[in-house]
């Protein structure tokens, strides 16, 4: 069963735009998928109906039963007013987990990140690269078993978006996690992923869809 799938789908906004058109696609557990295509292709769009957070004009949007799904966002999205910890724990706290399992949880994040030291700063005493590496240990935090991912490294400077791209692989590597992955980079894209989707705009479209073969950094 895949994890993720989309059949005939299609998004009307409630403004009238066609953001996507007659997407037909199934993610299987563990791939790492790119998503590559211009602006306002409906990448976006696209992983906000995987995530439910929106609903399809048409067609039909389905996720796999008892699997645990994260999204980043193109922005960090923390609480100014909440330190590290506390923003990575969010989630956890939301779910009533018990509190030594979620610190412990959020350790390791954060440790994963190489923010082990910050727990107890605030983002704004953090630079951009941190606090999107905050957002990334609160995700991972959930122990999810799909992470979706909007272009995530797209604001930071090279440096830190080549770490975080080796720690990402890495990470999926370990875990067999599913990513659907948005992102500008072809290199990223091919570096990075076992699949690569490329979607075309006016209407939003699927319009080529091929694996990436190269060794698979789980054997
Ligand atoms: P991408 O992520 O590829 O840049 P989006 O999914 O953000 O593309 O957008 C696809 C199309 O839908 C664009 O034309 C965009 O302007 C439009 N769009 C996105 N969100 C909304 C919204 N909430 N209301 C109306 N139009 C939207
Ligand atoms: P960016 O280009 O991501 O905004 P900065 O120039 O702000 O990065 O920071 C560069 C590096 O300096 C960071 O990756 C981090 O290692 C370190 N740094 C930034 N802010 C702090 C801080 N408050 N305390 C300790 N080190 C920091």
């Amino acid at each position: 069963l895949p994890e993720l799938y989309a059949n005939q789908v299609e998004k009307t906004y409630p403004n009238g735009t066609l953001a996507l058109e007659s997407v037909k696609l199934g993610i299987q557990p563990g791939e790492f998928v790119s998503l590559l295509g211009p602006s306002g292709c409906g990448k976006s769009t696209l992983l906000k109906l995987f995530a439910g957070l929106e609903q399809p004009s048409a067609g039909h949007i389905r996720r796999a039963e008892g699997r645990k799904l994260a999204m980043v966002f193109q922005e960090a999205t923390l609480m100014p007013w909440a330190r590290v910890t506390d923003n990575a724990r969010l989630p956890l706290d939301l779910a009533k987990l018990d509190r030594a399992e979620a610190d412990e949880r959020v350790a390791r994040a954060l440790k994963l990140v190489g923010l082990e030291k910050f727990g107890a700063a605030y983002p704004r005493e953090l630079s951009g690269g941190m606090q999107m590496r905050v957002s990334i240990a609160r995700a991972l935090a959930t122990n999810p078993d799909l992470l979706l991912m909007d272009e995530p490294f797209g604001a930071l400077d090279e440096f830190t978006r080549n770490k975080l791209d080796t720690d990402l692989r890495n990470l999926w590597a370990e875990r067999g996690l599913t990513v659907l992955f948005v992102t500008h980079s072809i290199y990223e894209a091919v570096y990075l992923s076992s699949r690569v989707i490329v979607m075309a705009a006016r209407p939003g479209r699927v319009i080529a869809d091929v694996a990436i073969d190269g060794p698979d950094l789980r054997d």
